[in-house]
């Protein structure tokens, strides 16, 4: 097969489809593998890179587009990407189609093959290549949060993990899965005195017999939410209802109770944000103050450190795509019922149930 990766488009999205560890595979199982002149370069992978790895060289996206059997992306195609894709092709990227009508549309009518990666499952009930990203997310709130508490930055001065003689900072992560457990272990790490707060209790039960010592848990009530948040330097937002918006935990008027200069980063703020008064911001103007309560709501996380996200996510996507090579998809997803539940779109046909519902599309 040949497989062919463009160069991402998306403003300030740097990652890239496919490592040059990745390309390496897909040669060594027998696939021609086709990248775009640059396009690992934000994430710190030259040309020469991929040629090593026996992966030829192409200029132009068209070019890809029209020569390879499967495109793999990161983000979404955007509308003159959509317009290269052809019946009968793969296509293996992000689509997020539930809120985006107009992508499903051009999808629909483009007679390709679209497998969402966040649609695809493990057999644990968990979302496979969305977890990396909150796993990068996660173990990045802390930093961002440490940052944030700066003074220069408009926060409280305080440092996580104190000194000799002097306290640490004290963290509250509401929300212990896969981002919250990732934020609470970093936190912890950098001395920091944290405490997780979930509303699953066999999630606090996994928490304290793996954590238990590392940080605490208490239960996400609403009196235990305020109790705690008068006492935090750091508030990290990390819950989800899946398919809902986030909950908002911390209103407007409970900032009044916080103390001045605190930091709350909203990483749930991809899900509308669990602060009421939180707003998306970008890596270029991530925070913002609201009456003296610093915020850091950025979207895409994961962008900061394209490098660790692009090993990450190749990772985890490196056996769904040697799968799909390898068999064709046809074959590949009735051989993986959870590869199968990436399937969103195909030949002109919407195929995943959540999105035909959200968006009034017979499935
Ligand atoms: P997850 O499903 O692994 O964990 C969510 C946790 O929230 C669960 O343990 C759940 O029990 C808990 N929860 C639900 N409602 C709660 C409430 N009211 N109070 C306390 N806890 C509650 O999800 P995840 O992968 O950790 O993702 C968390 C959020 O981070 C999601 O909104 C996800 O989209 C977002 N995310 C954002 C970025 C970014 O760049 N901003 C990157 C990755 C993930």
């Amino acid at each position: 097969m040949k497989i062919g990766c463009p160069k991402e488009i998306k403003p300030q999205e740097f990652r890239v489809g496919m490592t040059p560890s990745a390309a390496l595979e897909a040669v060594n199982a027998g696939h021609e593998v086709i990248i775009q002149a640059g396009a690992g370069t934000g994430a710190g992978f030259e040309d020469s890179d991929y040629v090593a790895a026996g992966a030829t060289i192409i200029d132009t996206p068209e070019e890809i587009f029209a020569a390879a059997d499967m495109i793999v992306k990161v983000k979404e195609p955007q509308a003159v990407e959509r317009k290269m894709l052809r019946e009968g092709q793969v296509l293996f990227t992000y689509l997020h189609l539930a809120p985006d009508p107009e992508q499903t549309r051009d999808l629909m009518e483009s007679g390709a093959t679209c497998i969402a990666y966040e649609t695809v499952t493990d057999r644990n009930g968990g979302l496979p290549l969305l977890a990396p990203m909150s796993e990068v997310a996660g173990r990045l709130a802390p930093q961002v949060g440490a940052w944030t508490l700066q003074k220069a930055n408009g926060g409280r001065g305080v440092l996580m993990g104190g000194v000799p003689g002097v306290g640490p900072a004290n963290v509250m992560v509401i929300g212990g899965g896969v981002v919250g457990t990732h934020a609470a272990k970093i936190a912890a790490g950098m001395g920091a005195d944290v405490t997780v707060l979930d509303r699953s209790l066999p999630r606090m039960r996994y928490l304290d017999d793996v954590f238990g010592g590392t940080f605490k848990t208490r239960y996400a009530s609403a009196q235990n939410t305020i109790e705690l948040a008068r006492e935090a330097d750091l508030i990290i937002g990390a819950v989800l209802i899946p398919g809902a918006a986030a909950p908002k935990l911390i209103s407007k008027a409970q900032l009044s109770e916080l103390k001045p200069g605190a930091a709350l980063v909203d990483v749930a703020i991809d899900q509308g944000g669990c602060f009421e008064t939180s707003k998306a911001t970008t890596h270029q103007d991530p925070i913002y103050d609201v009456d003296g309560i610093m915020h850091y709501c950025v979207a895409n996380m994961p962008g900061a450190v394209a490098r660790t996200s692009t090993i990450a996510l190749g990772n985890a996507t490196m056996p769904f795509m040697l799968d799909l090579a390898n068999k064709g998809w046809r074959e590949a997803c009735s051989d993986d019922e959870h590869l199968l539940n990436g399937l969103n779109v195909h030949a002109g046909k919407l195929t995943y149930h959540a999105v035909g519902k959200a968006l009034g599309i017979d499935v």
